[in-house]
């Protein structure tokens, strides 16, 4: 193909052109091209290398910054959100109808844009809100997580990261310690959440039992096996590392403790080994994310050693997902008869019990411990901590990589699955770590179990009221109201037990949902009782089966409930006292509004707002 007209030859540039663009003072000159004015500016407003400048817009921008992110908070006594519009600001799909800019943007004015966003934000400090396992982060690790930004850390090997290197080494370090190991094997990666330490179990797993799937990819039904009360990450990691979802056993729990049925495991484990199908993973959850339920570990590894993989394969892993559980090894050790602490004689035994649960931890080949969770830190900030760094980091090691060099004896680049990695969540860790220390954390645990019990004895005090999770030694508390005049314990009693109670199950299980909805429906229309604004809560459509519902043969037969979780330091007794004046409120209105004092279900059905899957 030929073309008519010729493109006219570009001009050729000589060294002095690049020269000439600049004046002496840094300025660029009239004539110097688009590109070169364009970088001029940029010089001006990217973060300065060195001290001192007049004008470092990084640093001037950051105080900026802080009085915006200070106005978006509310006034004391304010709602549970950020800023003063509620309200989502866009529709779907059509927020995505967006271009770049052709011209270079206005800095001011993308930060403007982004403080934005966070308005009707859901405020995690306020003591209004208990509606998940959303910790506000902590001052420590909110700028440990900022220095990894501004100075950029990756923690990829040795030369990028230099002493930062010790933030991830340090807390490999002190975890091992805190679980038993010992800190000289130890090992330890921040990862993009629990999920991430899962599929870091789970691949584990496999390379260990499958060695030659590394080459050839996963060819051998090799198992995992985890509870039915497991986190549902289950599916994405069992897809995404290849394993399959077919392959995933869940174990039956005990009834009453919710933890993995050993008589079971064995079944299965005997069931295995006779048909030679190795076990890549079994995971033990130390603690589910609602129930706070611990799998008795100590006995698994001891069937687990029992059952060992047909020859030929290597040995199982046991992962202990502890992501949401693990800060209750800090009561592992603490003095409960000297009880330092001083915590009420009504926590102390739960406390106890919860260090106990999480003695045996130590069995484990690898952990899974989230700091976002009950660590108090921001995302993303997931460890991933592993016994016997050895073995772990030869089993996963590629080969040399030709653009970095090793400066360092610290290079996890040649075994982790991702290849630049922040620094930022190993500096959260270590941050928080270093800055609550062992009682700091017993405090803050034990003062949110505190909270919880005095929750648990108002409910207990109020005739409509009642807790559907009184055994459950975690820190959320699940409970259901009812119409006035109402027995609470009487009626759930019933319904929870007697099959003759079915109907009532159902239909106040419409009623717990909309009110649900209604606390949520109020948040946002910044609806007020007795003069304050109203929590910012949750519920579970389903945290348990009836009593006559055991083999989960009808999915009605489930018990939905209220969820306070009562986890940032600004929340009061008074605040706790607020929730349920909030909660009997919502309900009146509810069932004005359905018209009859008896809810029919069409009245009540709201929109689900809330994610309420069984585990959140
Ligand atoms: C939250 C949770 C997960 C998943 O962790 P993410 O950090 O959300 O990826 C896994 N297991 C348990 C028990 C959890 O509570």
């Amino acid at each position: 193909m030929s073309t008519a007209i010729k493109e006219p030859k570009p001009k050729q540039a000589s060294p002095r052109d690049y020269e000439g663009h600049w004046k002496a003072d840094g300025s660029p000159h009239a004539h110097a091209p688009k590109w070169a004015k364009y970088r001029t500016e940029m010089t001006s407003e990217f973060p300065l290398p060195y001290r001192g400048g007049k004008n470092d817009v990084l640093v001037e921008h950051i105080g900026k910054f802080v009085k915006k992110l200070d106005l978006l908070r509310p006034e004391k006594d304010g709602p549970a959100y950020l800023g003063d519009k509620p309200a989502l600001t866009w529709t779907y799909p059509e927020v995505k109808d967006v271009k770049i800019g052709q011209k270079m943007g206005d800095l001011d004015g993308v930060l403007d844009e982004i403080v934005k966003m966070f308005n009707g934000l859901g405020n995690w400090g306020s003591p209004l809100t208990m509606c998940n396992v959303l910790p506000q982060g902590n001052t420590a690790a909110i700028l440990a997580s900022m220095m990894a930004q501004v100075f950029a850390a990756s923690l990829i090997e040795g030369e990028y990261s230099w002493n930062v290197q010790r933030a991830e080494l340090e807390t490999a370090g002190m975890l091992g310690n805190l679980v038993g190991w010992d800190p000289l094997k130890v090992g330890g990666v921040f990862t993009w959440g629990g999920s991430g330490c899962w599929t870091y179990g789970v691949k584990y797993g496999i390379t260990r039992v499958l060695p030659n799937s590394r080459n050839t990819g996963v060819r051998t039904d090799a198992k995992l096996i985890c509870s039915e009360q497991a986190h549902y990450c289950q599916q994405n990691c069992s897809d995404w590392t290849g394993m399959g979802m077919d392959n995933v056993i869940r174990v039956k729990t005990d009834v009453k403790t919710n933890g993995m049925d050993l008589v079971h495991l064995e079944e299965i484990l005997k069931d295995l080994t006779a048909r030679k199908i190795p076990v890549a993973t079994v995971v033990c959850t130390m603690g589910t994310t609602d129930s706070s339920a611990f799998d008795p570990i100590g006995k698994v590894r001891k069937l687990m050693d029992r059952y060992p993989n047909p020859p030929g394969y290597g040995k199982t892993v046991l992962y202990a997902d502890a992501v949401v559980g693990w800060s209750w090894i800090y009561f592992r050790d603490y003095d409960f008869a000297g009880n330092p602490l001083g915590f009420s004689e009504s926590v102390l035994p739960i406390l106890k019990q919860n260090g106990q649960a999480m003695k045996e931890i130590e069995v484990a080949d690898c952990i899974g411990i989230d700091f976002h969770k009950v660590g108090f830190a921001p995302y993303v900030s997931s460890c991933f901590l592993y016994k016997d760094a050895a073995e772990f980091e030869s089993l996963h090691r590629r080969g040399s990589d030709s653009y970095l060099q090793v400066r360092t004896p610290y290079n996890p680049m040649y075994y982790t699955l991702e290849v630049s990695r922040t620094a930022g969540g190993a500096l959260e860790g270590w941050a928080t770590l270093k800055y609550f220390g062992i009682e700091g954390m017993q405090a803050i645990l034990g003062g949110i179990m505190e909270t919880k019990h005095y929750l648990r004895d108002l409910i207990d005090a109020e005739p409509d009221m009642v807790c559907v999770n009184p055994d459950d030694t975690g820190l959320i508390t699940l409970y259901r109201v009812y119409p006035k005049g109402t027995n609470a314990k009487v009626q759930f009693q019933k319904e929870l037990s007697d099959p003759a109670g079915r109907a009532d199950l159902i239909e106040n299980n419409h009623l717990t949902e909309a009110i649900g909805n209604k606390l949520f429906e109020w948040i946002r229309d910044g609806k007020k009782v007795d003069g304050k604004f109203t929590p910012w809560m949750s519920f579970s459509t389903g945290f348990r089966v009836a009593e006559y519902n055991r083999d989960e043969k009808d999915p009605e037969e489930v018990v939905f409930a209220l969820k306070s979780f009562p986890m940032n330091v600004f929340v009061t007794p008074e605040s706790m006292k607020h929730v349920l004046r909030c909660v009997q409120e919502a309900r009146d209105e509810v069932l004005k509004g359905a018209g009859e004092v008896s809810p029919k279900r069409d009245g009540l059905k709201g929109h689900r707002l809330v994610d309420a899957r069984k585990t959140a």
